[in-house]
């Protein structure tokens, strides 16, 4: 029997494509499905990190039963401009790269159901036209999902910004929100940013179901805030917890070296510094990072980016573009001095494979929501360094309420880690006890993952029943 035809689209940006990505697999492999997988192109393309973009899409790299599909190419330089943020950026070229979508789906077949990325909100317009269920996928934390779907009540409520409010947010049901961990993009009313994210939060009730990236064990107190709190319920479509959804990933020749390295050191006694698709550093920061590193005496693997003082986002459209040579910035004798205990990789490593190596014992990461998942799934406690978009909100409830991360301390009036503090909490995680106590946690979390994930288990089971929803339409 010909399978049933599902279309999924995801915006731009890897941590966007990679889940999105990884659910379609899943859809094809254990439930019998047929994906369309549509991808926004551009003119320019170099939409973040081309090369690791190109190489999860090789068609070699995908199950038969899923399909891409390109869209047509939009004008870069037609609809952006330089002075544009980076959801402007990213909306405004997805905005225009979903006028196609209609006459693709009618080019492709009506599909039994859409799902979309989270900033993709317009294709539910499409879907109503179309008479197709639209779902999308959330690719963040439960927590951040509650707090998006609050802040459309916050937007209506509060007089001013959120910069400026004096006490934390209570999001109704689930922990306060420092006013310090806020997202750029909500703290100032009056700028596009904000109004991106607004437009797109303010959508998603819009749904006919949404699928959430995290599990019931996971954000347990959360998912039942979002179920049975009287705001939630009054705005959530149906919720479906099938995380962790986390990319499949072999090393590249190109790791060979490193790998093989990993392979020498004893278990659980390498830091990996990785700060997710597009995140820099400062120059300062780099050299603090440098020596804190080179103090803790640690074995470590770090992905060294060019410094930037514009925006700790700033390679997120072109990771792995340009060239990029670290002993141009790394501070003068770093190399010379750590040689044996440490490697430094340009731009890009595989991350799955490095977290799952066991001598990787700690991990410091920007906490996008891919990279956590994928430390969590592989049982590595966390450093949080977050950078940009709402890391620092996964940062406080990883470190604060899952506790599974440590987050260093950043003097009072300063933005800079420090060296000394960087060593701190390097050997914290890899020979303290508090290293122990988050690795235990982390460890049980996996297990926990694991049983969500197989056949029975909570994630599976709530992706069995949609799609068993969607096979009995007509
Ligand atoms: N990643 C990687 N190698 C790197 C940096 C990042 O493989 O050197 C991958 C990482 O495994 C994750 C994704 O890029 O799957 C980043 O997604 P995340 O949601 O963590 O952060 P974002 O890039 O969206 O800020």
């Amino acid at each position: 029997m010909k399978r049933q035809h599902v279309v999924v689209l995801p915006s731009l940006g890897l941590g966007h494509l990679i889940p999105l990505l990884e659910f379609s697999k899943r859809l094809v492999l254990h439930h019998d499905l047929q994906i369309s997988f549509l991808i926004i192109t551009t003119t320019t393309d170099n939409s973040s990190s081309s090369a690791a973009n190109g190489q999860l899409l090789q068609p070699s790299n995908l199950p038969p039963d899923l399909h891409l599909v390109q869209l047509p190419p939009v004008d870069v330089d037609k609809v952006t401009n330089s002075e544009m943020q980076i959801l402007t950026r990213v909306c405004t070229i997805t905005e225009e790269g979903l006028r196609s979508l209609k006459s693709v789906l009618m080019d492709i077949g009506i599909p039994k159901a859409l799902i979309v990325d989270l900033f993709c909100t317009q294709a539910f317009e499409v879907c109503r036209e179309l008479s197709i269920p639209a779902y999308s996928l959330i690719t963040t934390s439960v927590s951040f999902f509650a707090f998006s779907l609050y802040f459309v009540e916050l937007d209506r409520t509060v007089e001013g910004d959120l910069a400026d409010l004096p006490e934390p947010i209570q999001v109704p049901g689930c922990g306060p929100v420092r006013i310090e961990d806020l997202l750029d993009q909500a703290r100032i009313r009056n700028s596009d940013e904000y109004k991106w994210f607004l437009f797109h939060t303010s959508r998603w009730r819009l749904a006919d179901g949404l699928f959430l990236n995290s599990w019931e064990d996971f954000e347990p107190v959360t998912l039942q805030a979002i179920r049975e709190n009287p705001f939630f319920k009054s705005v959530t479509p149906s919720i479906y917890p099938i995380g962790p959804v986390i990319k499949q990933e072999e090393p590249d020749e190109s790791a060979a070296e490193y790998m093989s390295w990993l392979d020498k050191q004893p278990p659980d006694s390498v830091v990996f510094v990785a700060l997710g698709s597009g995140g820099t550093l400062s120059g300062e920061q780099i050299i603090e990072l440098a020596w804190g590193l080179e103090l803790s005496r640690q074995r470590f693997i770090w992905v060294v980016r060019k410094p930037t003082e514009a925006s700790s986002s700033g390679t997120f459209f072109n990771v792995g573009s340009d060239t990029n040579s670290p002993e141009e910035y790394l501070p003068a004798g770093f190399l010379e001095k750590t040689q044996g205990v440490g490697v430094v990789v340009p731009s890009w490593a595989p991350q799955v494979p490095v977290l799952h190596h066991p001598s990787t014992g700690g991990f410091i990461t920007h906490c996008g929501w891919n990279s956590t998942l994928e430390t969590i799934v592989h049982g590595v406690p966390m450093i949080a360094w977050p950078l940009y978009a709402e890391q620092k909100m996964n940062a406080t409830v990883l470190a604060e309420d899952i506790g599974v991360a440590i987050k260093p301390k950043v003097k009072t009036g300063q933005t800079v880690v420090g060296r000394e503090q960087i060593a701190r909490v390097v050997r914290m995680v890899i020979e303290g006890d508090e290293g122990n106590t988050i690795r235990r946690r982390v460890r049980e979390l996996k297990e926990t993952a694991t049983k969500a994930l197989d056949a029975g288990g909570s994630s599976h089971e709530s992706v069995c029943r949609v799609v068993e929803e969607w096979k009995a339409l007509s």
